[in-house]
């Protein structure tokens, strides 16, 4: 059995896990189906809860402090 040389650092990992993200963010958001945020409008998956302002059902479930951008 081929044995790997030398462990792979983490950076390496990084920008592996960074290269396969670009290349398969565009079919996995084609394969879920996303529905419109009835709060905030935002696309999300659908029977989820909205990560941009945490709303399910028309409740807030959820409390989002950070106003990072989620990508869906
Ligand atoms: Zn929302």
């Amino acid at each position: 059995m081929a044995v790997p040389r030398k462990k792979n650092s983490i950076h390496k990992k990084h920008i592996r896990h960074s290269a396969w993200l670009r290349n398969n963010l565009v079919k996995l958001t084609e394969k879920y189906q996303r529905v419109k945020c009835s709060n905030c409008g935002k696309y999300k998956l659908s029977h989820r809860v909205c990560p941009s302002c945490g709303y399910y059902a028309g409740k807030q479930v959820l409390t989002i402090k950070s106003k990072t951008r989620v990508a869906l």
